[in-house]
């Protein structure tokens, strides 16, 4: 199967009434690289910075970070690269930075909450991104998003470094797109209003189902509520691929949602544009949107919409891809 896999390394990812999507890899180091390029993966839909940090004695400096950033972008060639913005705190503690205590840390003080607070933090890893645009095609992305003042805020600092940058005589890329994840639900909810401010969106679902379902993603005894094709998680993830074309943005997923085969069939129908994964998923994501009709699947998708639960949703969705 592995051999058979390997004839769609170089091939598009088209279906087959030829509406083209990406395939791009997940990643944590600048090592996981090659391992996108060798799977076929066409861009980099979420490069998880919080390991520089976390790996680390003490908050990376500029140069660490400009480094590990420089080799991703050259390392795609061009390909579009999603960074992801510190997205520490929940489960994700450093040995070197203390956390207030909290009832609810995934609810709490984390991620762009984090970095809107301690700017002198977020600064230095914005500038070491600005000097490594002109490396390659970079986006820059900010996790954990809640509202649209949060996002303007976030891009505020980040227009003032670049600013600070070229007044230093130093040159930064001027197709810089700055975009977020949607993972909580008032986000998708107000997709509409944000994508009038975000150059793009990525679904974070990891987040999205655990925030929406009120389901701890840590949580064996709840995780019966992690549910993907739960029809309210599509349609928030309806709500945010429509706030972001109505604007002439694109959309795409990078939560774990979207390296699964029967989710992609959903998924190709809401009209997701970037679809980013673990690196071993890509081929056979590849494999699964090729042999699809986009026409058929929003036929399908409309379907699931309509349905009242995650079983029934993805049963028929088998029936349709196996079929
Ligand atoms: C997500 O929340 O879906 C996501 C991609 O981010 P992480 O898993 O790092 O929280
Ligand atoms: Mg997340």
């Amino acid at each position: 199967e592995k051999e058979a896999l390997k004839v769609l390394i170089d091939a598009p990812s088209i279906s087959t009434d030829g509406h083209h999507v990406e395939l791009a890899g997940n990643i944590g180091t600048p090592n996981d690289v090659q391992g996108v390029l060798d799977n076929g993966g066409e861009g980099i839909g979420l490069y998880r910075t919080e390991f520089l940090y976390m790996n680390s004695q003490d908050f990376p400096t500029e140069e660490e970070q400009f480094v590990a950033y420089k080799l991703v972008l050259e390392g795609m060639k061009g390909k579009r690269v999603v960074v992801r913005t510190l997205d520490i705190g929940g489960d994700k503690k450093l040995p070197y930075f203390e956390f207030p205590e909290e009832m609810n840390p995934f609810l709490g003080y984390r991620a762009i909450r984090l970095c809107l607070d301690r700017t002198d933090i977020f600064k230095v890893q914005l500038r070491a991104l600005c000097r490594a645009s002109v490396y390659g095609k970079l986006c820059i992305m900010f996790p954990m998003i809640a509202t649209v003042q949060e996002f303007k805020d976030a891009k505020a600092i980040f227009e003032e470094v670049k600013a600070e940058l070229i007044a230093e005589g130093v040159k930064v890329a001027d197709d810089i797109e700055v975009g977020m994840m949607v993972e909580i639900p008032a986000a998708a909810v107000l997709a509409d209003q944000f994508a009038k401010v975000a150059d793009f969106f990525s679904i974070g679902t990891n987040d999205l189902i655990q925030y929406s379902m009120a389901a701890d993603r840590m949580s064996e005894k709840v995780s019966y509520l992690y549910q993907p094709y739960n029809p309210s998680i599509l349609r928030l993830i309806k709500m945010t691929i429509d706030g972001a074309h109505k604007e002439g943005k694109w959309a795409g997923m990078c939560g774990e949602m979207a390296g699964e085969p029967d989710a992609a069939a959903i998924l190709l129908g809401l009209g997701l544009d970037e679809f980013s994964m673990s690196a071993s998923s890509i081929l056979k994501a590849r494999k699964v949107i090729t042999s699809l009709s986009k026409k058929e699947m929003e036929d399908v998708a409309a379907k699931c919409l309509e349905m009242d639960n995650a079983e029934e949703v993805q049963a028929y969705v088998q029936s349709v891809i196996n079929k």
